[in-house]
Order: C-alpha cells, then structure tokens, then sequence
C-alpha cells in the first residue's frame, strides 16, 4: 500500500455553491473536449502546453461577422490582420473564406505572397515600410496605407523613378471620445492635416487614392467611437469629392472590436458587459449611409477585424507540475505553460477551467508558470477546485496574439493543432527544437572550447 503524502492542515473559506454578487452559483463546467476531440488524446498525442484552434469555430464566427455587416451594408471586404495570428493555416482559412491580407510589416507582406495572395488583395498599414517594402508593394499593386508625410514622399520619389503609379490610402486618426487617443498612428483629422495629405495624393498624378483608413484601437468597449470615426471619413470623403470629384472606393475602419476575454480591473466578464457586434455594425453603416450616395455608388467597407474573430477560437491546454501551499494557505498551482507563451496575461485575466469534473471544495488560487521569473502569473486569483500533479487546464479565448506575441525565453515553444471540421487533428507548427534555436547562432573559433576544473 502507498503511503499517502501528509499536507499540513489549514484553514479556508469555502465557495461551494456559494452565490455569487450576481445571484448565480460559482459552477465549474469543466471542458473535457474542444468540437468533438477529448482533450486527454489532444495531449496524449501532441504533448502539453499545446494550443489548439478549431477550424469550425474559426469559420462559423467569421460567417457569422461578415454576415452581421453584409445585412447593414452593400459592399463589406475583411482583410485578416496577419500580426493577430500570422500562422500559416490560419491565414489560409480567413482566405479560403474570402478574406483579403492586411499586414503591417514586410516579413507580414512577404508572407502573404508566400501563402498565394496577389498584391492587389493586400493592405500594407503600418508606421514603418522600408523603401524596398514599398517598391515591391507599388510594383504588386498593394493597397498603400500611408502613415506620415515622410512615407507619402518616399512614394513620391519611387514611382517617379520607377515610373509607376501605386494605389493609396491614407490613415486617418481623430478624436473619437476614446482616452487615451491613439494618435500616433497616421494624419490627424481635426487639425486639417489629413486634407492636406489628401490634396497632395490628389494633385499626384502617379498616385491612386483609393480609400480612407483608420484604426481608433483595439478592444473598444462601446460602439460609438466607430460612430464618430465613421462620420468623420465620411466629411473627408464628401470633402474631397465636391472639391476634387474624386470617388473613393473604399472606406476601412480597421479593427478594435472586443472578444470574449475579459480585461484586468473588469469587474463584470466580458459577456455581460460588451455591446453586440449588430451594435457595431448599426454605429458603423448608418453613419456610411450618410454619405447620402445612390447604393452602387456606396465605397466598400473593409474591416480589419483580428481579435474579435480568432480569439475564442484559440485554446492552451496546460498541466499543473506542481501544487504548493502559499505562507497564506492559498492553493498556487505550477503549470507547464506560462506568460512567455501568453503575454495577453499582462491584460487579461484569462478563463481558466480545469479538464474533468473535480468534486469538492473550490478555492481562492494562483495560477503560476514555469519560468524562475516573479512577474510569470496566469491568473493572481481565481476561483478552482483542489488540483493535483498531472490535472490539466484550458486557457480560453487564446487565439489572438498568443502565437505572435510568444517568446522564445526559457524554454521552447510547444506545438500548435488545429481540429479540422471533419475532425481530423492536424498539427499547423511543430514545438521547436535547441536546433531551430541554435541554427541562428555563430560562435567565434576562438569560444569553440574550453575547460572546466573542479
Ligand atoms: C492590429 C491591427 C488590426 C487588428 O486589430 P484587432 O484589435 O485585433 O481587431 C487592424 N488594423 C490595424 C492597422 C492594426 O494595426
């Protein structure tokens, strides 16, 4: 017979089916399978951390958005924000659904053309594009996001020398009630500047001014920025119209719109608190309508759309490595996966529910990782049965950022799969090895060896 280990007894407040401020019990549904797959053969086979994603979910939320918007408004173009989630499988889904590629890097462009989109289906955004990116973007044919003046002048310049047109846009910021603004990015509307971006594309001739872009941040809680954003692209595009009969074809307003997770210092989860994605859309299309233009006459509305749209699709499974019992008697549990593969942790306080029914009391808990660092913490306090070695976690609502914003700090990072809609478990990046890590490295003939005495 085994001895069983003896735990120093301590004294706790208990939760069990306690209400909660709202009424409502404290209730651990616990996730055994993601779709249809069990999470025990999900790690079984491809280890632990892992992060899945659920091609199904991807899918129908994209339907489901684009769907949302195509009831408001004629004419809606998603292009997937490739730094969101840049994996390659992922990318391919938002595509194969019709998605064009916004990217805000040359890394993020190549890759585009390296997954099969034409240039003329990518929006280059971003407040850094080198000469060589923007030379290839006007030759492909991109669609040009212009952030500052020194950026239209370098296109001035290349498609003078090359002798090129290149198709632009300009970003627009502006105030839109949100503090603190973001207006770093871009010309800034109520100060006249981004007019006087405008005339000069205008009075360019090898310059295609195609469309008016702004991207007022990202998770924003109310639907009436959008609003305000909107009207203001609307003035531009009226402005420029009358003064220039210039037509744009399109007008995007970036990203920004919230997923499920639910920010650090919320005090109500996301759920309660979110307005629905109808009441972005209502905030966004009615203010295009007042473009007063004839439907066919109406500019595309392209939205930019990342976090919303992939961050519940998004799943960690982490297992605990060990459990301790802080000086305060509050359960800490030591998981395998930690903030160097969840910087969104800085953030958010993730949803974390355990992997099988666990019977018993629930307890105030810290959620730590595996790196020798203070500030590597899941979730500082939240609500858990008893864990023991082995039991396993899920992460919820990963799919953003997760796999772009990871580090490569301590230790390696896991495998990624992905549950097709058949079912079918498809492994979409390999856990890296001390090789993919080392290949980068050179070290100097003369550090090639040494000796160690006792
Ligand atoms: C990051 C980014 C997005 C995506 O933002 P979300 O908040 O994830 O929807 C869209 N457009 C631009 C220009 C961005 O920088």
């Amino acid at each position: 017979m085994t001895k069983k280990r003896y735990e120093k007894p301590i004294i706790l407040k208990q939760h069990s089916g306690m209400m909660n401020k709202f009424g409502s019990t404290q209730t651990f549904r616990p996730i055994t399978k993601i779709d249809d797959v069990e999470i025990d053969s999900l790690t079984e086979k491809f280890g632990s951390p892992l992060f899945v994603f659920s091609e199904k979910q991807i899918r129908e939320k994209y339907r489901k958005l684009n769907k949302i918007f195509k009831t408001r408004y004629p004419k809606v173009r998603f292009a997937w924000s490739y730094k969101t989630n840049y994996l390659s499988a992922i990318c391919s889904i938002y595509h194969q659904e019709g998605s064009w590629a916004e990217v805000v890097s040359e890394f993020e462009y190549d890759k585009a053309r390296d997954l099969g989109v034409k240039g003329e289906n990518i929006i280059f955004n971003g407040p850094f594009k080198s000469e060589s990116a923007l030379e290839k973007a006007i030759r492909e044919k991109a669609l040009i996001h212009i952030d500052h003046f020194d950026e239209l002048y370098s296109i001035m310049e290349i498609t003078e020398k090359i002798d090129l047109t290149a198709n632009v846009a300009i970003r627009v910021n502006m105030d839109t009630g949100i503090y603190p603004p973001w207006n770093r990015f871009g010309f800034n509307y109520e100060n006249g500047e981004a007019m006087l971006a405008l005339k000069r594309i205008i009075h360019d001739e090898r310059l295609e001014l195609k469309g008016l872009h702004t991207h007022i941040g990202t998770y924003i809680m109310s639907a009436e920025p959008y609003r305000q954003a909107t009207l203001k692209l609307v003035d531009l595009a009226k402005e420029i119209y009358d003064n220039y009969n210039v037509r744009l074809e399109y007008i995007d307003l970036g990203g920004g719109f919230p997923s499920n997770n639910t920010l650090k210092g919320q005090y109500l989860e996301a759920e309660q608190l979110l307005p629905t994605y109808e009441d972005y859309a209502d905030a966004i299309t009615s203010a295009l309508f007042e473009l007063n233009l004839p439907s066919d006459e109406l500019p595309v509305l392209t939205l930019e759309t990342g976090r919303a749209l992939i961050d519940d699709s998004g799943y960690l499974i982490t297992s605990v490595f060990a459990t301790k019992r802080l000086s305060t008697g509050k359960q800490a549990l030591i998981m395998d996966a930690g903030v160097n593969y969840l910087f969104t942790s800085y953030w958010f306080n993730h949803k974390v529910v355990p992997t099988k029914e666990i019977s018993g009391f629930t307890e105030n808990t810290i959620v730590y990782g595996p790196l020798c660092m203070n500030i590597d913490v899941i979730r500082d306090d939240v609500v858990l049965p008893v864990m023991h070695k082995g039991d396993k976690l899920v992460v919820l609502y990963v799919g953003a950022y997760s796999v772009t914003q990871w580090m490569q700090f301590i230790s390696l990072r896991p495998n990624v799969v992905l549950i097709t809609e058949e079912g079918d478990v498809e492994l979409i990046r390999a856990a890296e090895t001390n090789e993919n890590i080392t290949e980068q490295e050179r070290l100097p003939e003369k550090l090639s060896d040494f000796t160690l005495t006792d």
